[in-house]
């Protein structure tokens, strides 16, 4: 549940600069209304009211019912529900993110975690504009989930948005690894088959392997000195910050995408450690006091549950 604060913030936010954030436009003024092209009918003519003043829209050309508050107008732009709607318009306009769990009742102390103070090292990590200029669904990653009817169209630029997924030029898919303090640790880059499947005959790569060793400057110098190092974390960690939702840990980005899209309704933040293997607690120390399930993949004899479990 969002919490009733955070839904105030974001309704204070006009008709108008919604429209804008979605490039809608709106320049013109008649009267107390702004207008603007209409995005579900082709517009000739502006013919959608945005009155700020009010705070509603409407388009007075199509048939059909429309029309709404700020919320109403993200929710029909970008094909999304309320609670992601609400999610879109707080990203946007910074505001904070607040819910409201049902597990926040049982008042659960945070399990104590005893970390041995490693020789304090700063963090590396990467400039963080490299999100924004690689966000893309053109990977073949993104191909293959919308060719092979496993995610909508919708649902993958959903995805793409909200894990930040981006490509290389020759079609890799980046998955980067942000922390809840928002800092870009490294980028994962993975080739998939036509079919979805992972190749497993190209090893995936890091956006800081790259940097260090085959991207170059104009002046043919590295784009990362050789004592970079990478420190990894949850792929979807980012999004487990300034709130108090559910946990759920599978094993590979792609699982935690298509979960995130198919079962947003449960209200859970779907993270992956990258691989059977690659689970530990270090890992997992952003996360304590938190309700986690996790979720290994197909698991015959058992062994990964088992593994897992201890190290849970
Ligand atoms: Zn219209």
């Amino acid at each position: 549940m969002i919490d009733q604060l955070t839904i105030n913030k974001i309704k204070e936010v006009t008709v108008v600069e919604i429209a804008e954030k979605l490039g809608l436009n709106p320049t013109k003024k008649q009267g107390a209304n702004w207008v603007c092209k209409c995005f579900m009918h082709p517009d000739n003519h502006p013919s959608l009211y945005l009155n700020p003043a009010k705070n509603v829209w409407k388009c007075f050309a199509c048939k059909d019912n429309n029309g709404g508050g700020s919320i109403a107008l993200v929710m029909k732009h970008e094909n999304l529900d309320f609670y992601q709607a609400c999610q879109w318009i707080a990203r946007e306009f910074s505001i904070e993110f607040k819910t409201v769990s049902k597990y926040a009742a049982n008042n659960q102390k945070p399990t104590t975690m005893t970390t041995t103070q490693t020789t304090t090292s700063t963090l590396c990590t990467l400039d963080s504009s490299l999100i924004a200029a690689r966000e893309s669904a053109n990977s073949h990653f993104c191909q293959a989930m919308i060719n092979n009817h496993i995610l909508t169209p919708v649902q993958m630029q959903h995805a793409v948005r909200k894990y930040h997924l981006g490509a290389t030029a020759s079609g890799e898919v980046i998955f980067w690894q942000i922390d809840q303090q928002q800092n870009l640790r490294d980028g994962k880059l993975m080739t998939y088959q036509p079919d979805g499947h992972r190749s497993r005959s190209v090893n995936p790569s890091w956006v800081s392997y790259k940097m260090k060793n085959e991207w170059k400057d104009k002046q043919n110098n590295p784009l990362l000195p050789q004592e970079w190092e990478k420190t990894q974390c949850l792929f979807g960690l980012h999004l487990t910050a300034g709130n108090n939702l559910p946990v759920a840990l599978v094993e590979s980005e792609k699982t935690a995408i298509i979960c995130s899209e198919l079962f947003y309704m449960q209200g859970f933040v779907w993270v992956s450690c990258g691989g059977i293997s690659n689970l530990s607690t270090a890992m997992l120390q952003p996360l304590a006091g938190r309700n986690i399930i996790i979720f290994p993949d197909t698991d015959p004899d058992g062994s990964t549950f088992a593994k897992w479990s201890s190290i849970a």
